[in-house]
């Protein structure tokens, strides 16, 4: 009975990381908060530091080039998605075994070859859109920001009095180290699954993908008990959706919508 318990706990979820996995709430109280107060930042300025994050990302992760299978299929899915709520995106593609997609502030969206393989193209937007989610919702903003304010950065800004242009090496690294501890409410995660839903609908695609997309991750998250999974996919979801106790009612609330709004379920 306990290592059921044990399982069910380790198997929920994060569904997607964000430019941010999961956030440390005491640490965000004990300095975050006291130094946002302190310190003001322009859009301008925090959207900045995003695009010196995200090309450090980019030089860190192997990015496939526009001829690599993966790109192609990306750019055919994505095509005539080129802004969310004003803020232009870019999409690119790492090529990693793990299962993970995230957007960033700056309309940067990156997704593994990994999620890729896994994945149907309706089940890849639905991922996609609840990326793009969290950026016109201003919450991947939000908690840059707020990673910003509890890394190194903050001395940084503190002891130059305000804006620093330029973000050195270990700053940024303390930032990422901010920004891997960080992770979205459940309410946010909510708004991120409506929005794709609805970002399937419009795109023309059967909105149950969402649902599906987040019982593949279960299942993929849950593979390593199962054994009908790659240990090495089913221990790289299990790493990035380690956290989030509500799974079952986010494909509950998606299977619902699905089902009010009259769609049929894809046999597979
Ligand atoms: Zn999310």
């Amino acid at each position: 009975m306990k290592k059921l318990l044990f399982t069910l706990l380790a198997a929920v979820p994060v569904l997607f990381a964000s430019c941010t996995n999961q956030f440390n709430a005491t640490y965000l109280l004990s300095g975050g908060m006291k130094a946002a107060q302190a310190l003001s930042l322009s859009d301008e300025q925090i959207q900045s530091y995003v695009g010196q994050y995200v090309q450090q990302l980019d030089a860190q992760n192997p990015v496939l080039p526009e001829t690599s299978p993966y790109v192609k299929r990306l750019r055919n899915m994505t095509r005539g998605i080129t802004q969310v709520d004003g803020i232009p995106l870019n999409f690119k593609v790492y090529k990693t075994d793990d299962v993970n997609a995230f957007a960033c502030a700056d309309g940067s969206v990156r997704i593994y070859s990994g999620l890729m393989d896994v994945m149907t193209d309706d089940e890849l937007l639905g991922v996609v859109g609840h990326e793009i989610g969290h950026v016109a919702l201003k919450h991947t903003k939000k908690q840059f920001k707020q990673a910003l304010l509890t890394s190194a950065v903050r001395d940084a800004l503190v002891s130059a009095g305000g804006y620093v242009a330029t973000l050195s090496a270990s700053e940024l690294g303390s930032l990422g180290e901010a920004l891997a501890g960080a992770s979205f409410s459940r309410k946010q995660e909510n708004q991120a699954d409506d929005f794709g839903y609805d970002f399937l609908k419009a795109a023309g695609r059967n909105p149950w993908a969402m649902a599906m997309a987040f019982e593949k991750l279960e299942r993929l998250s849950r593979g390593s008990d199962t054994g009908d999974t790659p240990a090495a996919q089913s221990s790289a979801a299990a790493g990035i959706f380690s956290s989030h106790p509500d799974t079952a009612t986010r494909i509950q609330r998606m299977s619902d919508r699905a089902t009010a709004d009259g769609y049929k379920k894809p046999v597979k």
